[in-house]
């Protein structure tokens, strides 16, 4: 068993969604928005000011929201320069100390490091040409953050339209899918877990139907994607439609379905929508909504709800004890999980009978919304006067790693908000404490979440945090690893002037 999956790719691209400006005129491309971040969208140019409570749980009340969709990005098509020019380039307009200066001293003081750094990078911060930012970094970091807020009137006005349209998609699936009739609505998603980092003008609504008598068999090698026998039933089951000679459900077909259906309640709706184009592996059908004068996307993401004990792969995955308790864990693998009807690479490649296209990749989007919320030590965290910067740390890096792709389009294709999100996961589980994470601590725990990916990076290996086997980095030649890993921390050495 196992597999060769590989990161799922959320997207980030929603079409017509403004570009964020390049803040330094000294950039030289100023990249075009490349979708493959988690929905995240490069929209970030709202300046809001919401409290991080707000941001923190108001939204799921209003809406509905979906898992990390999985979509395949449309690649930009510029920057087509070779690694190694792009970043000479890149660093010829950096400050004259490179990060290899800064490196050596930060491996001759090891205890020192984050704060030397810090101060380092502050004074070469205010070289920076163009940097009109603070030079601590501390600032800088807070106002690339107040930058992130989403607006918080904007939210619910997108919210109250996606859910809107979420319920009469539903209605109408429904009324007209005999599989559809028990359909739930599982909101998760960048948007729901209150670290979505731009405008709210991409939502995910996962609608997942029950399946209690499946037999699983992993699919290619890593314990990510599956393939799903029905056992046998006394009865007909609405789903056996969709299964082949070996009773195995085909995910294509089923979506197939279930796009014939949205597309028709699409027609029906009071809204200025229309259906994206299909896309190979892409678990999901997306809406493109125009509503007073902004364009939402909607993606709705087929998944199957399995209520039983988690695979065997997850055995060594998922280490919170030591940061939220042995009874969280035990509680939250108690939960069903979920396949989505995504896969990689050719859909016609085939295993034991089993076409790629059929296969299904598993989710548990809707336990990282959980953690995520409910994310301290102590069960109190960021409930009183305690707070702490872990979302502070994930909103950062994914900006970051948006940013950076702006201007690398192509050698950061592959790179994606799920990354991010799993980089912290592993270092909420490996630094437990919440006093480790308290809002003072922001710049020196940001520097130490980007060594963490930098490492994972250099090593060409960051573990999914459920499944272990699953390498999200697989795929990614070491060139490209290394190059990513050098942008970061020439960022990290330098105060951050993709910030400024
Ligand atoms: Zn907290």
């Amino acid at each position: 068993m196992s597999a060769r999956v590989n990161s799922r790719k959320v997207r980030d691209e929603t079409p017509g969604a403004s570009h964020p400006k390049s803040p330094r005129s000294t950039q030289r491309k100023s990249a075009p928005r490349n979708d493959e971040q988690e929905k995240e969208k490069a929209s970030c140019s709202s300046k809001l000011a919401e409290s991080q409570k707000d941001t923190e749980e108001n939204p799921s009340k209003d809406l509905q929201g979906a898992p990390e969709k999985a979509k395949k990005s449309q690649r930009p098509e510029s920057a087509k320069a070779s690694y190694a020019s792009e970043f000479q380039e890149n660093l010829k307009s950096r400050p004259r100390k490179s990060s290899m200066y800064i490196k050596s001293k930060e491996e001759a003081q090891p205890n020192k490091t984050a704060k030397n750094v810090e101060k380092k990078a502050a004074t070469l911060c205010s070289a920076s040409k163009g940097c009109t930012v603070d030079h601590n970094p501390n600032k800088v970091l807070q106002a690339a953050l107040e930058k992130l807020k989403v607006k918080k009137s904007q939210r619910s006005e997108s919210a109250k339209c996606v859910n809107d349209i979420q319920t009469k998609v539903t209605e109408h699936l429904k009324r007209h899918l005999d599989w559809c009739k028990d359909i739930n609505v599982l909101k998760t998603g960048s948007y729901y877990e209150n670290v979505k980092i731009c405008e709210p003008d991409e939502f995910d609504v996962m609608m997942t139907v029950r399946v209690e008598r499946v037999n699983l068999q992993p699919f290619l090698e890593n314990g990510a994607f599956y393939s799903v026998e029905m056992k046998r039933q006394t009865k007909r089951h609405p789903l056996d439609q969709f299964v082949n000679k070996d009773n195995n459900i085909m995910a294509s077909k089923m979506l197939t379905d279930f796009r014939e259906k949205v597309k028709e309640a699409v027609d029906a709706l009071p809204y200025d929508v229309q259906v994206e184009r299909k896309k190979p592996g892409c678990p999901a059908v997306t809406l493109l909504v125009k509503e007073k004068g902004k364009n939402i996307s909607i993606d709705f993401v087929l998944g199957l709800e399995v209520p039983s004990s988690w695979p065997e792969f997850t055995l060594d995955g998922f280490r919170i004890e030591n940061w939220l308790s042995k009874k969280v864990k035990v509680d939250q693998r108690r939960k069903p999980f979920y396949l989505v009807p995504k896969y990689e690479g050719r859909g016609n490649a085939e295993q034991d009978g089993v076409m790629a296209k059929d296969a299904w990749r598993i989710s548990f989007s809707h336990v990282e919304k959980y953690i995520l919320k409910n994310h301290g030590n102590s069960k109190t965290c960021c409930e009183g006067e305690q707070k702490c910067c872990r979302k502070q740390c994930l909103k950062l890096l994914k900006y970051l790693l948006q940013r950076l792709k702006e201007k690398h389009p192509e050698e950061m294709d592959e790179l994606c908000s799920y990354h991010a999100k799993t980089t912290l996961l592993h270092a909420c589980a490996a630094r437990v404490k919440d006093s480790v994470w308290a809002v003072s601590e922001l710049s020196h725990c940001f520097q130490e979440l980007l060594k963490d990916f930098e490492q994972n990076l250099r090593a060409c290996e960051l573990p999914n945090f459920f499944i272990p086997s699953q390498n999200l980095l697989n795929g990614f030649s070491k060139k490209k690893c290394k190059f990513i890993a050098d942008l970061i921390e020439n960022q990290r050495n330098n105060g951050f002037p993709i910030f400024c």
